[in-house]
């Protein structure tokens, strides 16, 4: 019989399916913004699982970049000095 594979195969389905919040939650600790390249606009980073299911933020009509909360403390630090 086969059922040892469908078995197998819900196993994997039930792992991908996880993997997203994995991930996110794997990048939640780098924090920081999200901020357009043209008009220098930031917002913060928000729910990543929703970013990668439904497409990463835009603005001004390009992909928004993800600084993260070291490169902000680093940014400041270097505004500072
Ligand atoms: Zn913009």
């Amino acid at each position: 019989m086969t059922d040892h594979l469908f078995a197998a195969e819900a196993e994997i389905v039930k792992r991908a399916a996880g993997l997203p919040g994995a991930i996110a939650a794997d990048l939640a600790v780098f924090g920081g913004v999200l901020r357009c390249g043209a008009c220098k606009r930031e917002r913060p980073v928000g729910d990543i699982v929703s970013h990668l299911s439904h497409g990463w933020p835009k603005c001004c009509g390009k992909t928004m970049t993800w600084v993260t909360g070291r490169q902000v403390a680093a940014e400041a630090e270097g505004e500072e000095a």
